[in-house]
């Protein structure tokens, strides 16, 4: 796939050392249609490869109770960084960064930060390398440059959709945000997450955009979830079944607060957070989702009810406050 760099050399090399006979490859959506191509690069030397068709959209998510049921001695692990401390299976990362350059959408973002002298980068995993010739584009139009290392992710600047320490550990010190990467939802992150005006650089267009408008939105249909939430009887609490997502004690703790608030509370074990898959329990009025962050945030227009995030629960029970949302603990599950 034009665009990434899959790592092909060092992935042979990797399995020749390790001695891998069998192989489960797993990829975030926009990297599948290269699965097969390096599936047979895997076969060539003499191991059997496993594509894992399921959704992966993180490296919380290894798939090591899957490569554990097929026999796989080894996974490899596309376009994230390293997440989890241990793996019980061998895990290889390939984080497929990407291979385009990113000067036209930076340029493009200068005159949306005309504003703001001091500006804080933050970036994907794909895009880490690129922040130093980001920082000289800034610095020649006159800007002051912070990009965060909070210490918690592999790179300084790097964010991922619930963790966004390093862009937080900078925040005090600049007047706005530059995100470089596609899509907006880790820019609407920084927004949310620094309460700081966000600027994209879309390497993939090569255009530049404000998230501001999408943040007022956000906040707004937050702000009515969790309304509506307060106003329901029953409340589901959502434990994943992902490794890097599961959080049964979190869970345990709200069910046993939504109890003492007087509501019925039940614990629901799920793999994949849909909305077909909520609409079985009809009777449950809220939910709240002690995984990923992102399918609050992201999907929340596709739920029948409303689906809140562990900090968004604390402001119904009363251990925080929206205005403490506000200052950034919207994603931090
Ligand atoms: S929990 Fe969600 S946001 Fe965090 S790394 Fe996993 S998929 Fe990404």
């Amino acid at each position: 796939m034009k665009g990434f760099d899959f790592e092909e050399e060092r992935i042979k090399q990797e399995l020749t050392r390790l001695n891998a006979k069998r192989v489960l490859l797993q990829m975030p959506e926009g990297l599948k249609p290269e699965a097969p191509r390096i599936a047979k690069i895997v076969e060539k030397t003499g191991a059997v490869a496993i594509i894992s068709a399921d959704p992966c959209y993180g490296a919380c998510d290894v798939a090591t109770s899957e490569a554990e049921s097929l026999g796989a001695d080894l996974i490899i692990h596309f376009g994230h960084a390293k997440m989890l401390k241990h793996e019980k299976v061998p895990t290889l990362y390939v984080e497929a960064r990407a291979t385009l350059t990113v000067e036209a959408a930076v340029v493009a973002a200068v005159p949306l930060l005309t504003e703001y002298k001091k500006v804080g980068l933050s970036t994907t995993v794909q895009h880490v390398q690129t922040l130093d010739v980001v920082r000289e584009i800034l610095v020649r139009a006159g800007k002051v440059i912070e990009v965060g290392d909070a210490g918690r992710l592999p790179y300084a600047g790097q964010v991922v959709g619930c963790d966004f320490s390093n862009a937080k550990s900078v925040a005090a010190n600049v007047d706005a945000f530059l995100f470089v990467g596609g899509g907006k939802f880790h820019a609407l992150g920084v927004a949310l997450a620094t309460g700081k005006p966000t600027v994209i650089a879309d390497p993939y267009g090569g255009i530049a955009y404000s998230v501001g408008a999408e943040v007022q939105k956000i906040l707004k249909q937050r702000y009515a979830s969790i309304e509506e939430a307060s106003r329901g009887k029953t409340f589901g609490v959502l434990v994943s079944l992902k490794l890097g997502q599961k959080r049964l004690e979190e869970a345990l703790a709200i069910k046993e607060s939504a109890e003492k608030m007087g509501k019925t509370a039940c614990l629901f074990a799920v793999r994949e957070i849909q909305p077909d898959v909520l609409v079985e329990f009809p009777t449950v009025d809220a939910y709240v989702n002690t995984a990923c962050p992102r399918i609050s945030l992201d999907d929340a227009s596709r739920f029948k009810k409303p689906v809140l995030t562990i900090q968004e629960f604390k402001v119904i029970s009363g251990e925080s406050s929206w205005e403490n949302l506000l200052k950034g603990g919207l994603f931090e599950n």
